[in-house]
């Protein structure tokens, strides 16, 4: 009945969805939650879009991918500039010199780096054991009890001395007064939110909501002579070689009756005793005006099977349980396998997209 069947309503499953169509294929799209657009999508709540999965700010360097989402939506000019809530003491990030101004008072660049290097010099050790080594290696012991410490041992659910160093190679500091997060050249959010980008990619393609793969894997199977799976790969193979090991989060989001909460998009909470590491408030991703506003406060969370999978901890022994599954998926004809769950890694966005354009490519004997 179709040439495709597509597990996952995500990014990497719609832009294939989209893809295939184009090329004339028949396409089916499946996915267990009650919407599209995976981890991406945006609810409209109180007239404002509510990243329902945490922040997503869009951004790359990558001009074909830049202009390959700009074909479903129109971005606004946000800049991602978070700013740190330590113990009620307010620092901008990433490390700048408005961070080092409000640290140490210090007003010129070479003043910082001074700074810097008297509290790198005090502690250095020449081989790191284990993250907070590493870290107050690179940047002193200052900012890394202020801006590191809590948030990171939040973010993993363990001591940084507990942690291994290589899980920070760099902690990248400037030595201007910008607050722009990423250093990529194009940057913004979807005016409208996400969704939209999603009913665009799928439409005119059959959508089916609610609908668990694993339940009915045998009738779905039949129903396509491919299927791209874009959902966790160890539960594809039954666990046969282990459970691969995530980190989740768990989201509380609010309306409250005031118009501006916090006065910016993401505010971190770089303590360890305030247990969430992160408060969104949504309107400033686009500039609202509403009169009521929607925060959301992001908790890290142990996972276990039936909780979201939302950080992939690539160390050793789950990057060795990968590799046999990424094997066997190797082998497979019938089924092609893309995405965050299926090939547990981090992914930005941007990288999603053109992962997906070149699983297209590959598929339909296209020159790359
Ligand atoms: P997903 O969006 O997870 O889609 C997979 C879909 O498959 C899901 O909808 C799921 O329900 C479905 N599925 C799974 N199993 C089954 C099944 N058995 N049956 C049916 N359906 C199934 N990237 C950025 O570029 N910028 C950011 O600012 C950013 N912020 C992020 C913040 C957080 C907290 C997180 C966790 C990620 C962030 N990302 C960001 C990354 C971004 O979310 C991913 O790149 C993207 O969503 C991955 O898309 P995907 O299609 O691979 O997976």
């Amino acid at each position: 009945m179709y040439d495709y069947l597509v597990v996952g309503a995500g990014i990497f499953g719609s832009v294939f969805a989209y893809e295939a169509k184009k090329r004339g294929k028949k396409v089916l799209v499946i996915d267990k939650r009650d919407h599209i657009g995976g981890n991406m999508y945006t609810k409209d709540i109180e007239g404002i879009n509510v990243h329902m999965y945490g922040a997503h700010i869009f951004h790359t360097s990558n001009k074909t991918i830049w202009e390959y989402i700009n074909q479903f939506t129109e971005f606004n000019n946000y800049i991602n500039s978070p700013v740190a809530n330590y113990k009620g003491e307010l620092y901008n990030l990433p490390f700048n010199m408005n961070t080092f101004y409000q640290m140490w008072g210090v007003k010129t660049p070479q003043e910082a780096k001074d700074m810097i290097e008297r509290q790198r010099e005090k502690y250095f050790v020449e081989r790191p054991k284990n993250l907070e080594e590493q870290a107050i290696n690179l940047v002193g012991l200052d900012i890394y009890q202020k801006l590191i410490k809590g948030y990171t041992e939040k973010q993993w659910g363990r001591d940084c001395k507990d942690l291994p160093a290589f899980i920070i190679r760099r902690l990248p500091v400037r030595f201007t007064f910008d607050n722009n997060y990423f250093n990529d050249t194009y940057q913004g959010i979807p005016v409208g939110g996400y969704t939209p980008i999603f009913e665009k990619l799928l439409e005119g393609i059959e959508v089916k909501l609610g609908v668990d793969y694993f339940k009915e894997k045998e009738a779905l199977d039949k129903l396509a002579s491919k299927v791209l799976y874009t959902g966790p790969i160890d539960q594809f193979y039954q666990y046969e070689f282990g459970v691969l090991g995530y980190r989740s989060l768990r989201f509380e989001h609010e309306i409250l009756d005031m118009e501006n909460y916090q006065g910016n998009a993401v505010i971190n909470y770089t303590d360890r005793e305030t247990p969430y590491t992160r408060i969104i408030e949504h309107k400033h991703f686009e500039f609202g005006k509403q009169s009521k506003t929607v925060i959301t406060r992001e908790y890290p969370d142990q996972f276990s099977l039936g909780k979201e999978m939302y950080y992939p901890i690539n160390d050793e022994a789950n990057n060795e349980i990968y590799k046999m599954y990424k094997e066997k998926a190797d082998s497979e004809t019938k089924y092609l396998f893309g995405g965050r769950l299926a090939e547990y890694k981090y992914y930005d966005m941007h990288a999603v997209i053109a992962s997906a354009l070149s699983m297209v490519k590959k598929e339909f004997y296209e020159e790359s």
